[in-house]
């Protein structure tokens, strides 16, 4: 990508469009082109149809997405289908009209069957049934991966798609309810030290095992693909190492300092029991994250206390 490449961050309010839009100006990229949702609705087609006949991008990171945690998942089942559908659809599907030279589409970790062999590599796609907490993203996912592909297969378009694993950071979601777990502890551990509360409760058994990936790596590793991947398969994004939820709650309690009690909420849902990333393919191209994950709560930390007290 030459420095005055034209290159459109879809989604660069998010924590992961905006990791990307702060690599890109750190890197010397003069030329990019962002919409807030309320000046572009991606769910709308003429909207993005115009959008894209009138700017033109070169190159596309599509990072816009409706993204929740368990609970947001389940509960608006028909939102995370349909809204990710639409954004997805419009968006590379005017790619191809315009001719961008190419474009990266951002999955997750969830397409994944649910109970697929550990680590998780990318031909387990499509080889299982889905979580079910999280199955119409996981659907709405799995058809952008195969429309990039078909636009690949049909038109020669140099469309790709990245998984990346679980991942926290700078401009997360702290809500209560509909947050990812990271952030989500992040909040109630400091309310709890704050409010001087006994005890912090977490949600589901605790076993459960999940991998983080701190969004400013993210950012890195999908700058480097851009310039160094143009496969027609996807590519997962990960650190290779994953904890339970009980040990990264104790990680977060240390970092924030609360010094009362844990107590685990077995009404609340679990989901899959593990999806640990395998970054082979990732590591064989010379990529490998930076931040380790206690340094990296420290920095989400600071950034919550900044943005949410
Ligand atoms: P998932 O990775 O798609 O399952 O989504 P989450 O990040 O929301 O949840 C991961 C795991 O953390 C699940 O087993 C949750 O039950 C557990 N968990 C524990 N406490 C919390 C919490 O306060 N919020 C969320 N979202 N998950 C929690």
């Amino acid at each position: 990508m030459e420095k005055s490449a034209k290159i459109y961050i879809a989604g660069h309010r998010g924590m992961v469009g905006s990791a990307i839009h702060r690599k890109l100006l750190s890197e010397g990229y003069t030329n990019l082109v962002t919409r807030t949702s309320s000046e572009l609705d991606l769910r709308n087609q003429q909207a993005v149809t115009d959008f894209f006949a009138k700017e033109k991008p070169d190159y596309v990171f599509l990072a816009a997405a409706k993204v929740g945690g368990i609970i947001a998942n389940n509960t608006y089942r028909a939102d995370f289908l349909y809204e990710n559908l639409s954004i997805q659809n419009n968006v590379i599907h005017q790619a191809y009209e315009t001719g961008v030279k190419k474009l990266m589409f951002l999955g997750s970790s969830c397409i994944y069957p649910k109970l697929a062999p550990q680590p998780l590599k990318e031909e387990y796609l499509l080889t299982g049934l889905l979580e079910e907490t999280n199955e119409p993203y996981a659907i709405a996912k799995i058809a952008g991966i195969k429309l990039c592909d078909a636009y690949r297969a049909q038109y020669n378009c140099n469309f790709i798609s990245v998984m990346p694993t679980n991942l926290y950071g700078y401009n997360d979601n702290y809500h209560p309810q509909n947050s990812h777990v990271l952030p989500a502890l992040i909040r109630k551990f400091h309310e709890a030290k704050v409010n001087g509360t006994p005890e912090v409760v977490v949600w589901g058994s605790g076993s459960p095992m999940r991998e983080f990936l701190f969004a400013d790596d993210l950012a890195n590793a999908c700058y480097f693909l851009m310039q160094n991947y143009n496969e027609p398969h996807l590519i997962n994004i990960g650190t290779g190492e994953d904890l339970t939820i009980k040990d990264l709650a104790l990680l977060v309690k240390k970092v924030t300092g609360f010094e009362g009690a844990l107590t685990f909420d077995s009404t609340k849902p679990d989901g899959t029991p593990r999806k640990l990333m395998d970054v082979s393919k990732l590591h064989s191209l010379g990529w490998k994250h930076q931040v380790e994950l206690e340094e990296g709560i420290h920095l989400a930390y600071q950034d919550f206390l900044a943005k949410h007290i």
